[in-house]
């Protein structure tokens, strides 16, 4: 099956459901049984079937079979956010006296994560450089039992040689974790480049409308057992209306992500051309340091890049930003909205340092026609020159 009749059909069991092309939402908490017999047996009972709310729906279920195939797992658990799962995974292979590996490029709730309630847990972090590769060997100490990864990283967008770092990592025992956020399970199939557990913040292209919180956790035969199991301790649970968005967002994420890709490339082109930008930082360009290993291991891009400009003073900052038309300023992304804003992925660095040479901004290229967006830049250009 080809991948886009693998985005219609995941997880779809239209006979179940009475001939719905959509799994219904599944609102529930308890599940009646009618005898003794069957509430013991209750207690067995595995996915798909139901047993409690909590512990999956047909809901969940439809939801959790579609993202494990499309990212090519064994299993997917949901969870109520993209940060759950990014909990839910370092959670699982948390310990006192572990050492985790964690990329100086990874996403900065993930980095506190680690630096407080994991620190507090009796785990260790170091950070390693993004670009490091099979060096990452020389970083792993017997206790290592992850290496998180972050591809390309967030704000700053440097692509990882993930084979490499899972050939290391695994040859001392530890496991790959990766957040896989940025190219969504259409881009990047991380299984297939020896990632262990991976983890998508759903909110951004799965939901793709920026109207749900949801997170997922992919994992390989090895690893699917223990991720369930820390995950039912923990109690996470995606409400049903999220995890119905998700399903439904899957079913468009192939082709919206291809215009993602087209318009945003345009717009990078035409950043590029631009006299009030220093850089842009998007790994499909050509000259762009990522864009052998993104070409290697990726099939595509998202509409999710960033770019330098000159550096400025605040009000002409201020001019350029405040009084956008279409580009709008806000966290999170992958929704069909443009998003523009000034970022500071300087100031995260702990083992590295990376200097942007001026002002950064993170852009998200939407579903609007291009030449709307490239006008809209255009004019904020010229407010930011005019207050310079
Ligand atoms: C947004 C984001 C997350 C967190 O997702 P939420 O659903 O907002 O909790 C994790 N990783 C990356 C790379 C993200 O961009």
């Amino acid at each position: 099956m080809k991948e886009d009749t693998k985005i219609v059909r995941a997880g779809r069991h239209p006979a179940q459901h009475g001939g719905a092309v959509n799994t219904p939402v599944y609102h529930v908490s308890t599940v009646l049984v009618d005898t003794l017999e069957e509430l013991e047996g209750l207690r067995q009972r595995k996915p798909p079937v139901m047993a409690y709310g909590r512990r999956g729906t047909p809901t969940s279920h439809a939801f959790e079979e579609a993202v494990a195939e499309l990212e090519g797992g064994a299993g997917c658990v949901s969870f109520p956010s993209g940060l759950a799962a990014i909990s839910g995974a370092l959670l699982t292979y948390a310990e006192t006296g572990a050492h985790f590996l964690i990329s100086d490029s990874a996403y900065g709730p993930t980095r506190r994560l680690c630096d407080t309630l994991l620190k507090r847990l009796g785990v260790t972090t170091d950070y390693y450089d993004p670009l490091i590769g099979g060096d990452i060997a020389n970083l792993i100490k017997d206790n290592t039992k992850i290496v998180f990864t972050e591809s390309p990283g967030s704000l700053t967008f440097e692509v990882q040689d993930i084979p490499a770092i899972a050939a290391a990592a695994h040859e001392r025992g530890a496991k790959v974790l990766m957040d896989n956020t940025w190219a969504s399970p259409i881009y990047f199939k991380p299984f297939d480049h020896g990632v262990d557990l991976s983890i998508q913040a759903a909110t951004k292209y799965i939901v793709g409308h920026s109207d749900a919180m949801l997170g997922t956790v992919t994992a390989n035969e090895e690893c699917l057992e223990a991720l369930q199991e820390t995950t039912y301790s923990m109690g996470f649970a995606a409400g049903p209306d999220d995890l119905y968005l998700g399903t439904r967002g899957i079913r468009t994420i192939g082709v919206r992500l291809r215009q993602h890709m087209e318009s945003g490339l345009n717009v990078a082109r035409w950043l590029q051309s631009r006299p009030e930008v220093v850089r842009v930082i998007h790994p499909g360009l050509p000259n762009d340091p990522g864009h052998a290993l993104w070409q290697r291991d990726f099939t595509g891009a998202s509409g999710l890049f960033a770019f330098v400009i000159k550096s400025c003073p605040r009000a002409a900052l201020e001019a350029m930003v405040n009084h956008f038309k279409y580009f709008g300023m806000g966290a999170s992304w992958g929704g069909y909205e443009s998003l523009c804003m000034p970022t500071s992925p300087e100031k995260m660095r702990t083992v590295t340092t990376w200097e942007p040479g001026g002002q950064c901004m993170r852009i998200h290229v939407g579903l609007e026609d291009v030449d709307d967006l490239i006008e809209d830049l255009s004019s904020a250009f010229d407010r930011l020159n005019a207050a310079m």
